[in-house]
């Protein structure tokens, strides 16, 4: 019997598979085990998908494998047979998904074992020293900020590429006995279990429900903020750990927060590993080992961890359902949500997916009895929920976007000691400067966008990253005058230090939390009660308890309602909600206000007067009437090039080619996309549209090797997303 050939996956946007012979002297190979093949002039790493015995091509042309880097494969076949099956379902070539479910260290090529880092952790005297006695020495204090954070210390590589040159404070906090440094091939620590506060029914419902069930078993646990939905993970957690099985949290990117891992580890008393996108590669692969090998009973990971192997993975929680962060937006386009749910199914486990403004998907789910439905109808610990408001700014002056009564409702709160959410989907000083002669805008070179006001003086695109300084006149026409129009969070955080000059204004937006830490940092004053009034993106929305927060005002809830893209309502009410719920976490009572200049709107009516359940009930007959997910299925084709008229010219040839086998599914467009030029480059989209989910994924099946072979792909960049979160 010949030697088998090696079936590669080579991550590539070819879909499909290349014959190799194997290296010799190796023997019993298995689907899973990673190989270093040759491929073009390049040597590149590969998976075993399959063995074969016969190849198209005759064996004297095949090439020779360089040499194999697993003894057992990396995945168990579960994972690996799931792996195959998102490759199907999103229609993605299997080499680049087997290389997104990996750990950067295992695809480049590192041995699948436990690296050894120095690392720095604090010690038992950092974590009680004042903060007077480091006041002369910023770099330290700051150092040690960061350290007090990361309950698992951090890694000296990982410290020097966020810091600079760290070394120097890190030995005098070392020497003073404040932090420890030691090198270890790192392990999740645990720490003794502490108890949690006793359940109230509608918890202790909850968690009957999901320990009680048998096999696949997917649950929505709908429960407004604040209401205890965390409590339910972690007994569930303990439970599921207590009975030797391990359990996989999923959290949005900005959910993971040393406070929640903290929280995870204080009461369950377990090793619990941690896998983001802060951490250094060597760090990424040791907590996936400790989890693969049993080691970290439980996980807490964003997005891609849902690819992460367990020994015995018996339970699946997905805080924030909802977010859209957990839909990958470029290569291999998987959603997190979905995958977790295909997993469970496949290992027969319970599922639990949180939120407090469930997305349309997953109600609809609950309503057709697919997901069981659990309610948490009301605040934990007795808080009562805020008072919303619709703040009608029409004929009402605005002095840097805020109205009069605004102002008033910040002082109030301020003078009665609350701390005060402002929230504004902008960032930077002003999204536009205007010229006061001849009205033209600073656009970006290379994109469809105004370039956005820095109050540094700097013009900057949000959309390709380009900046330069502002120009002293307009450059159109010479002598114009450039004048800033609208606002954003720099804006209106100058303007709230003017007008409440005895209030600390902290601004948290993507700008000003650039740094490792500075988030943290800035939570922590807004926690230790020095933050008066915090200005924010939608990054303030999400996950985070603001106890001392009585008053949450959204400055401009209009933009959402007039977007093209269909979500848009949606995403506007869960914001809506979830600023919401920032307000009046504790004892003292909230209230929102919202401002709009659509007061009689009705979605937003429906909100405000009904709550989100009728507000979503109303969108999903929106979305019934229109077709539009969840009652009708999409895929998204999406093509760029330099050259203008190669985008449109390759979709409308996928196009034609799509027609003879169109059977049930519509064809939309082409049409150029929302932003049509982007960072020198001209975008288009074609959509695809069924009613049966089916009859879509037949479709692509049939299609994409066409799509693949028009002489036209060879012009453009393409991409196929399939369920798009966005549609731009
Ligand atoms: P969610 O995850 O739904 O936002 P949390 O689980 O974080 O809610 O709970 C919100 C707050 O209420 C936390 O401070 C938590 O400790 C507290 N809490 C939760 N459940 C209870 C309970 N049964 N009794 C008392 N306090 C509770
Ligand atoms: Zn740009």
């Amino acid at each position: 019997m010949p030697e088998p050939l090696l079936r590669i996956a080579i991550p590539t946007p070819l879909r499909r598979l290349f014959d190799y012979l194997p290296p010799r002297g190796e023997v019993a190979w298995l689907p899973g085990q990673r190989v270093r093949v040759p491929f073009g002039r390049r040597q590149v790493i590969g998976v075993v998908a399959a063995l074969a015995v016969d190849s198209d091509l005759p064996r004297d042309r095949l090439k020779q494998a360089t040499e194999r880097l697993d003894d057992t494969p990396l995945w168990p076949a579960e994972l690996l047979a799931l792996l195959t099956w998102a490759a199907d379902y999103y229609h993605h070539p299997l080499g680049e998904v087997f290389a997104t479910a990996m750990p950067v260290a295992l695809r480049d090529g590192r041995a699948a074992e436990p690296v050894t880092q120095l690392r720095y952790r604090v010690t038992e005297a950092g974590r009680t020293v004042a903060p007077a006695g480091l006041a002369r020495a910023p770099r330290q204090a700051a150092l040690l900020g960061r350290l007090l954070a990361s309950p698992d210390g951090l890694a000296a590589a990982q410290l020097a590429a966020d810091d600079g040159d760290a070394r120097g404070a890190l030995q005098r906090l070392v020497d003073r006995g404040l932090a420890a440094a030691e090198s270890l091939p790192w392990a999740p620590v645990a720490v003794p279990a502490s108890a949690g506060p006793a359940l109230n029914p509608a918890q202790a419902d909850a968690v009957e429900a999901v320990a009680g069930a048998t096999g696949f078993a997917p649950f929505l646990l709908d429960g407004v903020t604040g209401s205890g939905k965390t409590e339910v993970y972690l007994q569930l957690a303990a439970r599921t750990v207590a009975a030797g099985r391990q359990v996989l949290v999923l959290v949005p990117e900005i959910g993971l927060t040393p406070q929640l891992l903290a929280r995870f580890r204080e009461r369950l008393g377990v090793p619990v590993a941690a896998l983001h996108s802060g951490l250094a590669d060597g760090e990424r692969l040791n907590a996936w080992l400790a989890v693969r090998d049993g080691r970290a009973p439980v996980l807490l990971g964003t997005r891609s961890a849902v690819f992460t192997p367990f020994r015995d993975l018996g339970l699946v929680i997905l805080d924030e359902e909802h977010d859209a962060s957990f839909k990958q937006q470029d290569g291999f386009r998987y959603h997190a949500r979905d995958v977790a749910v295909m997993r469970a199914s496949r290992l027969a486990i319970p599922i639990v997916l949180g939120s407090a403004t469930p997305s349309l998907e997953s109600l609809h789910n609950a309503r057709q009895r697919r997901y069981r439905h659990l309610l948490l109808p009301a605040r934990a610990g007795g808080a009562v929920a805020p008072r919303i408001g619709l703040l009608d700014v029409r004929h009402r002056p605005l002095k840097e976007g805020l109205s009069e009564p605004l102002r008033a409702a910040i002082a109030h709160h301020l003078a009665k000691g609350g701390q005060v959410l402002v929230f504004l989907n902008r960032r930077g000083y002003a999204p536009t400067l205007l010229c006061h002669d001849c009205g033209e805008v600073q656009r970006c070179r290379r994109c469809d966008a105004h370039l956005v006001l820095y109050a540094a003086g700097r013009l900057r695109c949000h959309h390709c990253g380009h900046e330069r300084p502002v120009p002293p006149r307009c450059p159109a026409c010479g002598t114009g005058e450039l004048r800033p129009v609208g606002h954003g969070t720099e804006r209106l955080e100058q303007h709230l230090a003017e007008q409440f000059p005895d209030a600390v204004v902290l601004r948290v937006d993507r700008d000003s939390t650039r740094r490792k830490g500075s988030m943290e940092a800035l939570l922590e004053r807004v926690h230790n009660g020095e933050a008066g009034v915090l200005v924010g993106t939608q990054m303030l929305a999400k996950g985070h308890d603001f106890p001392g927060v009585t008053l949450a005002a959204i400055v401009d809830a209009d933009h959402g309602l007039f977007s093209a893209d269909f979500r848009a309502a949606e995403r506007m009410a869960q914001l809506i909600v979830q600023v919401a719920g920032r307000a009046g976490r504790a004892e003292r009572p909230g209230e929102v206000v919202i401002q709009t200049h659509c007061p009689e709107h009705p979605l937003l009516v429906q909100l405000v007067n009904e709550g989100y359940p009728r507000f979503a009930e109303a969108a999903l007959a929106e979305r019934q009437a229109t077709a539009f997910p969840p009652y009708g299925h999409l895929a998204l084709l999406r093509a760029e090039a330099v050259d203008g008229d190669a985008p449109l010219g390759f979709l409308t040839a996928a196009r034609d080619a799509a027609r003879p086998l169109a059977g049930g599914v519509h064809l939309l467009g082409p049409v150029p996309a929302p932003m049509e030029r982007r960072a020198g480059r001209v975008r288009a989209q074609l959509l695809l549209q069924a009613d049966q989910r089916a009859a879509l994924h037949r479709l692509l099946e049939a299609w994409l090797p066409l799509v693949e072979a028009l002489p036209a792909a060879r012009k453009v960049r393409w991409s196929l997303d399939v369920d798009p979160v966005e549609l731009y």
